[in-house]
């Protein structure tokens, strides 16, 4: 069995091929992106695993449904209220079925669970955690929310640092560790090892676990930059190289092999083994491809 850690962007394309290529794996997503929005909880990584396992993620943006409108949205903006983050209408009805599971006293892993069985996902699909965690953004124009920093100020504010809020309370649900004890091979997808895989190592017992596992990470960094988001600015701003070394400086002991990308340089990092591929995925095709070398490499 196979275990994923997976953001919201680069993991997520991943999985679209690795569903076709692996017969078993789970997935363990990042929850401390999350936030209510209109009243409806969204957790951005969770719901873009499931769009991508259920075939129907927007693969122009990579973020919410294909084909979705925004009606809802837009008569929000009509009468004044500022809905913040654009949120697709069949996206909502996701977040609106998440939420009402939540008021009704489950657990965010339950819901999960029954929300990923309604697609039809047969693989497990198990949030970081239960408890809320929330990233905040120190910046020169203060401290904020990560998707204020990145949705309403496109990313832009200097950053100063990173905090989790909520991390110290948060704990690993006895499930995900079953899942985890018993795989043999942790696969960290290529997402942003700061804000997307950082809040998972960040939440106790994950590392302690990893320490006794074959840990495989796709670098999300080709060359000198990320394929998408925050991650370069983040890794510069903690004093990390942006590069595939400091994806591996930062994942640090844990991990044991590295995948870089066929266009990167050579590089020797005590204690790690690296591959290259092509780590680019622009279709499904290059997803596929890039599962089933991690499947004959790994
Ligand atoms: P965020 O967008 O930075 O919040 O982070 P996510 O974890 O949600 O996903 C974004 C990460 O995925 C970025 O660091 C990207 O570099 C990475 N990414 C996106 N597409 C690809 C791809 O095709 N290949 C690789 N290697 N990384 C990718």
């Amino acid at each position: 069995m196979i275990a994923v850690l997976s953001g919201g962007t680069g993991t997520p394309k991943l999985l679209w091929g690795m569903k076709e290529v692996f017969s078993k794996f789970f997935v363990v997503v990042n929850t401390a992106e999350d936030i209510w929005v209109s009243g409806n909880r969204i957790s951005p990584d969770i719901d873009s695993v499931i769009y991508a396992l259920s075939d129907i993620i927007d693969t122009e943006k990579w973020w919410g449904m294909r084909d979705d409108t925004f009606i809802t949205h837009n008569m929000l903006k009509d009468l004044g209220f500022d809905e913040r983050m654009m949120v697709g209408d069949r996206d909502r009805a996701v977040h609106i079925i998440r939420s009402e599971f939540l008021r009704g006293g489950d657990s965010l892993l339950t819901a999960t669970k029954k929300l990923k069985s309604m697609f039809g996902i047969k693989q497990d699909v198990f949030p970081m955690c239960n408890e809320d965690v929330s990233t905040f953004v120190a910046t020169d124009r203060g401290k904020m929310h990560f998707q204020e920093f990145w949705v309403v100020n496109r990313g832009e504010p200097e950053v100063m640092g990173i905090d989790f809020r909520g991390i110290d309370k948060a704990r690993m649900p006895d499930e995900v560790e079953k899942s985890l004890k018993k795989s043999k091979i942790v696969l960290i997808g290529p997402s942003n090892p700061v804000t997307s895989i950082g809040p998972i190592l960040a939440v106790k017992g994950y590392k302690e676990i990893l320490r006794d596992k074959k840990v495989v990470a796709i670098s999300p960094i080709i060359g000198r930059s990320p394929v998408s988001g925050p991650a370069g600015k983040f890794m510069a701003s903690l004093g990390f190289e942006v590069s595939p070394r400091g994806v591996a400086d930062i994942y640090g002991d844990i991990l044991d092999v590295l995948v870089v990308d066929e266009r990167d340089e050579d590089y020797e990092i005590d204690s790690v083994e690296i591959l290259k591929a092509n780590t680019l995925m622009r279709d499904k095709d290059s997803a596929i491809k890039l599962s089933e070398f991690i499947l004959d490499h790994v």
